[in-house]
């Protein structure tokens, strides 16, 4: 039966088949990778545009994998979702973006983002206890940043967590703004610190168009609600100067850097400095 079976398989079966085992096999790489530290860290830098500095870098997750080269975030973050791995692998992440913050001057910040599986979890606040503790980092130095997609079904269980986190000084970044269902009533219920802009807004941004009056609804809103804004995705000169008419704040994108590791950070911080 197993060799008729094998014979007469569909080239759909096939494809599925392999398809899991390649998942499975990513599921187990994933999880040698978490107990041997095998993940790293880029940063990007984000910089005000109203302070004329840079204020922060956003750590983002890479996997160097021994075969595949270096996995980006999008290629494996969904599966550790499904899995569960983000928990450990966010852990990690949390640590390692704090204990490396802890090497650059001051005022400058960390910004780290949280999967919806992380931000939902009760044990959230006490890992971003543990983390900043560890490291040394002041909680003021550390911003959090989450998607729509962490909001909880229930209103109350999201004022929560955000109320833990900011109780303990950290700020929060509402990430990808535009491209949900945010209603405006999100942003007068929940206390953000910070919008962030999606790219796909910054991308539209063209001489002729009127994406421009978009931007400025969104930075008219966040200033009155006392929000700050900040717009990712910048990378022409011309977006820059639509963002800065417009009142955005902060910006950041490859106009300014691409991540870099953690030796090109100190270089470009070094750099800036000497500016
Ligand atoms: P994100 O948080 O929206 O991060 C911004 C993404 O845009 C990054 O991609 C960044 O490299 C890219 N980017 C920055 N500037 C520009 C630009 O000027 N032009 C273009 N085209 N792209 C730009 P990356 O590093 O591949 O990360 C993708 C997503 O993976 C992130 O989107 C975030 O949702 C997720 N991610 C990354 N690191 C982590 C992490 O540590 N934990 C969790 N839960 N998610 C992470
Ligand atoms: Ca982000
Ligand atoms: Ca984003
Ligand atoms: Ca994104």
């Amino acid at each position: 039966a197993k060799q008729q079976g094998k014979a007469g398989h569909h080239f759909f079966e096939t494809a599925l088949d392999e398809r899991a085992r390649m998942r499975r096999q990513l599921e187990l790489d994933l999880r040698a990778a978490i107990r041997d530290g095998g993940f790293a860290l880029h940063f990007q830098p984000l910089y005000s545009l109203s302070e004329e500095r840079l204020t922060a870098f956003e750590a983002l997750v890479r996997w160097p994998h021994p075969t595949l080269g270096l996995v980006a975030p999008g290629d494996f973050i969904p599966l550790a979702e499904e899995t569960g791995l983000i928990m450990q692998i966010g852990e990690w992440v949390m640590r390692e973006a704090c204990r490396q913050a802890m090497a650059w001057p001051e005022p400058l910040s960390v910004a780290v983002n949280l999967s919806a599986k992380q931000f939902l979890s009760p044990a959230l606040p006490a890992m971003v206890v543990h983390a900043l503790a560890a490291s040394g980092l002041p909680p003021q130095r550390l911003e959090v940043e989450i998607t729509e997609s962490a909001f909880a079904a229930n209103v109350e269980k999201t004022l929560e967590t955000l109320h833990a986190l900011q109780g303990l000084g950290v700020r929060i970044t509402l990430d990808d703004f535009g491209t949900g269902y945010t209603s405006l009533g999100h942003l007068r219920l929940f206390p953000f610190n910070k919008l962030k802009i999606d790219q796909s807004f910054v991308q539209d941004i063209a001489p002729t168009g009127n994406a421009h009056a978009v931007i400025r609804a969104i930075t008219t809103l966040a200033d009155a609600l006392g929000i700050e804004t900040l717009a990712e995705g910048v990378e022409e000169p011309s977006q820059l100067a639509v963002l800065r008419r417009e009142g955005c704040q902060q910006i950041q994108g490859y106009l300014l850097s691409r991540p870099m590791d953690g030796a090109e950070v100190r270089a470009f911080i070094d750099d800036q400095r000497a500016r």
